[in-house]
């Protein structure tokens, strides 16, 4: 096959997965974008949205955890995983950052691809998106000790004397709707993608502090779906950039995710099934088990 993936058996087909939810941060975060003179900046998105209050048009900057680095973490947490032989999972497979494997029945490969240059190249089949804040709250900017790369040392003369640098961080409580979509993955492959999304949120951030958490409605709700289909079916739970009220951006998502008809928290249809809510969050629970037990302490 040109895609060079094997030949699944009809047992175990591949279909295609989503993951839809709204991250909260319960600290402020540092994603780092460039360095200015002496200021560590963080990255952010600049946008024109149609504002119906002011009847014109308006230029906002919000936060952004950027999907790249989410799925570094995420590809991170895996090379991480402990296996039961006494190994991490990276080393199990010899696949680690950036000398990946690319064999496609690496569980780390497998889904979010590897690249071995001038002779392989394994397509990722994870692709991560969103990651705009919604609330528009700019980034702080605090002042830090020193910087890391000017730590002194003993063993060179030279003046090493510590400068004071600033740091700007994403600030508490901002929310943030991201995505994973995996394509054409078995329930097994899948498994290592549920994993890595939910044991990246504490690690997700440059530095200290770090971590973000699945967000909860007023019902005490995880923001989260979870699709499995053959057929793209139902609407996607994904947020506007322009809404910039936490409210309104949370009452989208649970419009977009639910069924007008039947309102449950599980909808079943042909070639569809999606999960909302705590079920989303039990069905990546199962998954990531799946992933630790058969790969992990197999
Ligand atoms: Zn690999």
């Amino acid at each position: 096959m040109t895609t060079g993936l094997p030949k699944t058996n009809p047992t175990n087909p591949r279909l295609h997965f989503d993951i839809y939810a709204i991250l909260e941060t319960s600290q402020e975060l540092y994603l780092g974008h460039e360095v200015e003179v002496n200021v560590n900046k963080v990255e952010t998105v600049k946008l024109t949205v149609y504002d119906k209050h002011l009847n014109r048009e308006r230029s906002l900057e919000k936060c952004y955890i950027s999907p790249t680095k989410r799925r570094g973490v995420e590809r991170r947490c895996l090379i991480w995983a402990p296996v039961k032989d006494g190994v991490l999972l990276g080393e199990k497979h010899e696949c680690g950052i950036p000398k990946t494997c690319a064999k496609p029945e690496c569980p780390i490969c497998g889904a979010y691809g590897g690249l071995i240059a001038g002779q392989k190249t394994l397509i990722g089949r994870v692709t991560h998106g969103g990651g705009v804040a919604i609330q528009e709250i700019d980034s702080q900017e605090k002042q830090r000790a020193m910087h890391p790369s000017r730590l002194a040392s003993p063993t060179n003369g030279k003046d090493e004397t510590p400068i004071p640098f600033k740091r700007e961080y994403n600030q508490p409580g901002i929310l943030y709707p991201v995505f994973n979509h995996a394509l054409s993955v078995t329930d097994l492959e899948f498994a290592s993608v549920a994993y890595a999304f939910l044991d990246a949120l504490p690690r997700i951030g440059s530095g200290n502090p770090k971590g973000i958490a699945i967000a909860e409605n007023n019902d005490h709700m995880p923001l989260l779906v979870v699709d499995r289909y053959l057929v793209p079916k139902g609407k996607r739970p994904v947020i506007s950039p322009s809404i910039t009220n936490p409210e309104n951006a949370i009452a989208d998502f649970i419009r977009l995710a639910r069924n007008p008809e039947t309102n449950t928290d599980h909808i079943q249809l042909t070639h569809f099934e999606r999960w909302i809510g705590d079920e989303a969050l039990n069905k990546l629970q199962d998954y990531s088990s799946l992933f630790v037990e058969t790969i992990l302490q197999a």
